[in-house]
């Protein structure tokens, strides 16, 4: 069969966050270049989302499919049970370079972010296992996003999350303080931390780690909060003597300016995870680095080994996507192109502070934010978005722009402007 068959996608098929029964209209891609979408019906689709943060480099890059094609004539895939290959090696000694600040030296492997997560945490829970210790609770801030496992879920938000509302009775109970007020640009005020600071004081001999998105919350709300705050965290974290896990699977790889989002406040992780734009977007992978330390605690103690080991870790064609989308990072201006994006966010999404419909705008690096004062009717907005020639998927108030880095000028202008159209139609607000 050569036609798309979107109606059996409808009736057998579930796509994120969806229902069987009320499925919502799905727009099937044929092909993808640089910022550039292709649909069926041929319309080509500026892509403002690069594919939920993945897709850094844009689309079909020539140098990521020839590392791709090269390690398919090689070997796709092998067991990392007893067995090692060049591309995991590269990888792991690329990514201990780029975390030796931090001094991350210990990698492991897995196949996405909420795997990283449940990896971070368990990595936690065995360290003090092996110091004889027994604690109950992880710490996190309120408005977080870790992903959709049980552990990732059980430190999301607990009054926000759409997991939360199904899942509650089997969740792990955790700790949370209030999600920081202070904005990345407004000044300090270290009362801020205090709801933080008082949950680790009480509770810090059952502590067994800390969990926090740096400097931006992402599916909890498109937030920047105060570099200040996650430097507390970390004088917090060395005080009580608690490991910090920095969650980088959105932020990493240079989306706020900074290679890391963390470096805004000058910290050091104990446990940092990566995913999402790791491969560039190509394929999934992803990875928890720990310290020497830590790792060598767990070694040391009663179980001697880190307990988990997924199928595909390691897989040799992610690993060597992974390894080439970091040269192409580290061969280019990245510094530069994310200011000049944050800018041109910043020029165009001012025209649209006013707008009766919008609460805030907000633009860290290649990060832009529409906070509107409703609801978004998702279906009729998103197909207003695509007949204009812009794929931008919006939740909740939110309407975000988090482009690959080689958008133009011209490309950041239409999609502003074509988002500057939609707020003035009342349907596509809820309670108008
Ligand atoms: C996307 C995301 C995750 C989960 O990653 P998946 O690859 O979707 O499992 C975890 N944390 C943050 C901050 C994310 O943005």
């Amino acid at each position: 069969m050569n036609k798309l068959d979107l109606i059996f996608d409808q009736q057998h098929i579930w796509h994120p966050y969806s229902s069987i029964s009320k499925p919502i209209a799905c727009y099937p891609v044929i092909y993808a270049k640089g910022i550039y979408l292709t649909l069926s019906n041929k319309k080509k689709l500026i892509d403002g989302m690069s594919s939920w943060w993945s897709v850094i480099h844009g689309y079909n890059h020539p140098r990521l499919n020839r590392a791709l094609r090269k390690q398919i004539n090689k070997v796709s895939h092998v067991m990392f049970g007893g067995i090692t290959h060049k591309p995991a090696i590269n990888l792991c000694r690329k990514l201990v370079q780029i975390a030796s600040k931090s001094n991350l030296e210990c990698v492991f492997l897995s196949d996405s972010g909420s795997v990283s997560i449940e990896v971070a945490m368990k990595m936690a829970i065995q360290y003090w296992q092996a110091l004889g210790k027994k604690k109950k609770f992880f710490l996190t801030i309120k408005g977080g996003y870790h992903g959709d496992t049980f552990f990732a879920m059980s430190v999301s938000d607990p009054d926000n999350s759409f997991h939360n509302i199904y899942y509650d009775n089997i969740l792990i109970k955790n700790l949370f303080a209030n999600a920081p007020k202070i904005n990345f640009f407004e000044k300090w005020d270290k009362n801020d931390v205090n709801s933080f600071k008082k949950l680790i004081s009480d509770h810090y001999s059952d502590i067994i780690a800390i969990i926090i998105e740096p400097i931006v919350q992402g599916v909890g709300g498109m937030k920047f909060y105060h570099p200040n705050y996650l430097k507390e965290v970390k004088n917090l974290s060395i005080l009580y003597q608690i490991p910090l896990i920095i969650d980088e699977i959105a932020t990493g790889f240079c989306r706020t300016g900074k290679f890391f989002a963390h470096e805004y406040a000058n910290i050091q992780p104990d446990i940092l995870c990566i995913g999402k734009a790791l491969t560039g977007g190509m394929l999934t992978l992803s990875a928890t680095l720990t310290t020497r330390n830590i790792a060598e605690t767990i070694s040391n103690g009663k179980s001697r080994c880190f307990m988990h080991g997924p199928t595909f870790m390691g897989n040799p064609l992610s690993c060597s996507v992974a390894v080439e989308s970091i040269n192409i990072i580290q061969d280019s201006n990245w510094k530069n192109q994310i200011i000049t994006i944050e800018k041109q966010l910043k020029y165009y999404l001012s025209f649209l502070k006013n707008h009766r419909r919008v609460r805030e705008v907000r633009v860290l690096g290649a990060i832009g934010v529409v906070e509107c004062t409703h609801f978004i009717q998702l279906t009729l907005i998103q197909r207003f978005f695509v007949e204009k020639g812009v794929w931008i998927r919006p939740f909740k108030n939110l309407i975000y722009l988090v482009p690959a880095f080689i958008i133009s000028h011209k490309e950041i202008k239409k999609l502003v402007h074509i988002i500057h159209l939609s707020l003035d139609y009342d349907i596509f607000f809820e309670n108008k």
